[in-house]
């Protein structure tokens, strides 16, 4: 990797790197199918429809979507004054944000990718110990017989907080017994949110790396144990992608045209890379090289990017690259990253952002006074992208390196994906605004 990154990671400056491996969809298109295909996606999508029914009963605050999670997609016209405003420059382009900040049930993108690993997990099992066919109606999941089946099983995860939320909370309505190995970073209120709901929680003092690698360990040593490995899963990474489709339908709905005279720009905030990754790479299927995707990750924690720009993948860590600190973005302190999602990225990621936590609560405040809405810290790391169309000079590069001229930008779309923060507790929002 270039010395000045390095030198810039060092220095924990906000930058954008851009991903010299990216190629043009057609190229990789091929290659992608034999890994992960179109019916993949497909198969992943009709699973969570075979599951509506057990979801709308055990989960009623879903029943108005006929228990399908999804999340809204709004203009946030508010917002992006208050960007322009504050800043004096001006976004080319419009502002969306894409609300998996208050998906149901979990409050966090994690109800996507956790909720379809458990899900088909369940109904592995269920089909195989010919509890269940796949013509049945799945409310048959909310039985006591199910819950009694399920409860000889054990899943296990480790979390910096939102996979363990979703993953404790699916789990436990199904019946499983689960454990939750949980890093230093991970906030209190989820720790007391998932022990309130009879899940297990272990605690570490070391970072999410380490959480993971002792999760993995104790459900390794028991037959009946199934783990949800972050940082390989290629199921949590199909939960991911179902979005896709789904922001496809939205698009149309809102008359959002995308094609080379009208790009859509998404930006997703990455920890080990699984949820940005699979819901780009859905993306990436649908609109090929009229989606431009990009990552934004914590300064302090910039895995996906020291992965995929070294080449090494899960083989790096960002203490080895002495980059160290703090970071209120709990979700995204991931000091390593998936070793699948690195490489099935990286010929699609466009390029990935970092970005500080002043900066994270800065957009947090703003989008609250304007719109509204309050998310996460580690959910308002996609704000850093919009404005970069005007203030960053490398975001020109990339421009002009796509061939993406003035009036398509200024056709363009902008998707902040706003990924957590529906269950934080109000006390603590409080303290949030007043950082
Ligand atoms: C987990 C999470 C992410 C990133 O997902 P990864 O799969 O770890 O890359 C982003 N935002 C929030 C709020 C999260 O909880």
């Amino acid at each position: 990797m270039n010395n000045i990154v390095i030198e810039e990671l060092l220095n924990k400056e906000e930058i954008l790197w851009l991903n010299p491996y990216k190629l043009p969809f057609e190229y990789t298109n091929a290659l992608c199918e034999l890994i992960v295909s179109d019916n993949d996606i497909k198969d992943a999508e009709e699973l969570f429809l075979r599951f509506a029914p057990f979801i709308k009963k055990v989960f009623p605050e879903t029943q108005k979507n006929n228990g399908i999670i999804e999340s809204e997609l709004i203009r946030i016209e508010k917002m992006q004054n208050a960007m322009e405003t504050t800043t004096k420059l001006k976004i080319s382009g419009n502002v969306y944000l894409k609300q998996d900040s208050h998906l149901d049930v979990a409050g966090s993108v994690k109800a996507r990718g956790g909720f379809f690993e458990v899900l088909k997990y369940a109904e592995t099992l269920a089909l195989k110990h010919d509890k269940i066919n796949t013509n049945d109606d799945y409310v048959k999941f909310a039985s006591e017989e199910m819950k009694e089946f399920f409860g000889s099983f054990t899943i296990q995860v480790g979390s910096t907080g939102n996979l363990g939320l979703s993953i404790g909370i699916i789990s436990a309505a199904l019946g499983f017994n689960v454990k939750i190995h949980m890093s230093a970073d991970a906030k209190k209120w989820k720790k007391d949110l998932l022990r309130s709901k009879g899940v297990e929680v272990i605690e570490y003092e070391s970072d999410y790396s380490k959480a993971v690698y002792e999760g993995r360990k104790a459900s390794m040593s028991d037959p009946k144990s199934y783990f949800v490995d972050d940082e390989w899963s290629v199921n949590l990474f199909l939960g991911y992608a179902v979005a896709a489709n789904r922001l496809k339908n939205q698009l149309v709905e809102n008359k959002i045209i995308v094609d080379k005279n009208h790009p859509l720009f998404v930006y997703i905030p990455a920890g080990v890379g699984g949820a940005p990754g699979g819901i780009c790479y859905g993306l990436k299927r649908i609109f090929g090289d009229n989606v431009h995707c990009f990552f934004v990750e914590p300064c302090v924690y910039p895995s996906v990017l020291l992965g995929i720009s070294t080449q090494k993948f899960e083989k790096v860590s960002v203490s080895d690259y002495g980059v160290s600190g703090k970071t209120d973005a709990d979700g995204l302190a991931c000091a390593s990253p998936s070793g699948f999602v690195t490489r099935i990225m990286t010929n699609h990621v466009s390029g990935i952002f970092t970005v500080s936590d002043d900066t994270l609560y800065k957009y947090l405040k703003m989008l609250h006074k304007s719109e509204k809405i309050s998310v996460e810290p580690s959910a308002c790391a996609g704000f850093v992208g919009p404005l970069a169309t005007t203030k960053c000079v490398d975001f020109k590069k990339y421009l002009n390196l796509n061939n993406i001229d003035g009036d398509a930008l200024s056709n363009s779309n902008h998707i902040v994906w706003a990924t957590g923060g529906k269950m934080v507790p109000e006390d603590i929002f409080d303290k949030y605004l007043n950082y």
